[in-house]
């Protein structure tokens, strides 16, 4: 038997139905605050993620599914190309590509869709995840750099999370510089690494020269004292970046969204500045961040763009869906169909059909059997659809055009004019 591939996973109903809910909460909240839905390849060239994402990261050293795109005629070149890790890099791209800020508009854009790494899998970590991620984007002069901008990406992530029911989120807030503090930060961080290095587990010892920021996010428990004492970043920060950060913190307090600030929080991707954050959630396990993300100043110009300050997030989607279990996924499933329709023998296919129609073109939703099913079995069928109502549709029932509807809990049946059905199943 070929089973579906490590790390990937088929989503059956009813579990489509949560997922669907949610996105569609999502959908209606992205529109309060205008944000409009963009959709890139699944693929881009290698290049992009290496540029963007940072060759330092675990991500581009390590987890993404790449492959060398062979030329098929002599007009195509060979080239490398990469399954997205994530979409902040290719909304970049899109906006570069099309010169979206040739407008000197904002642009507040969202996506939905699966994203692909190559990590070991476990709970709430998948090989293909997806993510609800938005960007908001923009020239400075629209107002791309504001600390209102980080404010409100953070005030409609606590929306959405409140709107589809998830309880007890926390948020994680940090600043994490800018390119004018950032290297001095480095240096102290170098400079104190080098004395303690040897004694850190062997993913601190490579990060300590290759990308010293990462020593941070390190879970190890030995290795959490010597973190302890490091230089912190909040120290660094120049005066512009301290005072970003302490706007959107105002901004968020007057909103009443609640937040804890965690000056280790660093994040796995190089593009950030300013601002950085990470929701978690009490049900998750290990894997317990829901959603991240953060400030990406440099971004387009790093990848040959103008200069267009952003920032953004992303929701692993497969772990808001685990955070909601338990909470309001029940109420997210699809309901039963209104009625059972059970055609009563030869020639009345054609009439429960036709019935049917009507019915759903009037909004309700209708299951159909089939006229050679008795009518025991058309009862069983509608139980186990968890439908309460059947309409009979026989012989009888379409001389008289009024039909006769069982209901299977009370055992009770009316007979209802064709006419009158509508209005009888009406919401
Ligand atoms: P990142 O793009 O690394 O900032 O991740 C943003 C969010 O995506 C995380 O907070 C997770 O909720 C989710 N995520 C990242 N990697 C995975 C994965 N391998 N499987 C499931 N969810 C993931």
């Amino acid at each position: 038997m070929i089973k579906a591939v490590r790390g990937t996973r088929d989503i059956l109903p009813p579990d489509t139905d949560v997922w669907n809910r949610v996105e569609s909460i999502c959908r209606e909240v992205f529109a309060l605050y205008s944000f409009h839905e963009i959709r890139t390849p699944i693929f881009e060239e290698t290049q992009l993620f290496a540029r963007s994402v940072g060759e330092d990261t675990d991500i581009v050293s390590k987890e993404m599914f790449t492959w060398d795109d062979r030329a098929r005629a002599q007009s195509e070149k060979s080239q490398s190309l990469t399954l997205r890790p994530e979409n902040t890099a290719g909304v970049v791209r899109a906006y570069i590509e099309h010169k979206l800020g040739e407008t000197g508009k904002l642009r507040k854009l969202y996506y939905i869709g699966p994203q692909f790494r190559r990590e070991r899998p476990q709970k709430g970590r998948y090989r293909q995840f997806y993510q609800i991620g938005a960007e908001v984007i923009g020239p400075p002069s629209a107002g791309s750099e504001s600390p209102a901008r980080d404010a409100e990406v953070l005030e409609v992530l606590a929306t959405l999370l409140d709107r589809a029911g998830i309880k007890g989120w926390t948020l994680y807030l940090n600043s994490v510089g800018c390119a004018n503090d950032r290297p001095r930060y480095l240096a102290a961080l170098r400079e104190a690494l080098a004395g303690v290095k040897d004694k850190m587990c062997p993913d601190c010892q490579r990060r300590a020269d290759t990308n010293p920021l990462r020593v941070l996010d390190c879970k190890v428990p030995e290795d959490q004292p010597i973190i302890a004492k490091l230089p912190r970043i909040s120290e660094y920060l120049d005066e512009d970046c301290r005072k970003h950060f302490a706007e959107v913190q105002s901004i968020l307090t007057a909103c009443g969204v609640p937040f804890t600030l965690n000056d280790r929080l660093v994040r796995g991707l190089d593009y950030y500045t300013r601002t950085a954050f990470e929701f978690t959630h009490g049900n998750l396990g290990a894997q317990n961040a829901i959603l991240g993300g953060g400030r990406y100043d440099g971004l387009s110009e790093a990848l040959g763009g103008p200069k267009a300050p952003g920032i953004g997030f992303a929701i692993g989607e497969d772990r808001f869906i685990m955070a909601l279990a338990g909470e309001n996924a029940e109420q997210y499933k699809a309901r039963s169909a209104d009625v059972y329709i059970a055609p009563m023998g030869t020639g009345m296919n054609v009439h429960g059909a036709r019935l049917a129609r009507e019915l759903r073109n009037s909004g309700i939703t209708v299951e159909l059997g089939d006229e050679s099913f008795r009518l025991k079995k058309s009862f069983e069928s509608a139980e186990k659809l968890g439908i309460t109502h059947v309409l009979i549709v026989g012989e009888n029932e379409v001389k008289a055009d009024a039909f006769a509807l069982k209901n299977l809990q009370s055992g009770g049946q009316v007979t209802i004019a064709r006419t009158d059905l509508p209005r009888h199943f009406a919401h």
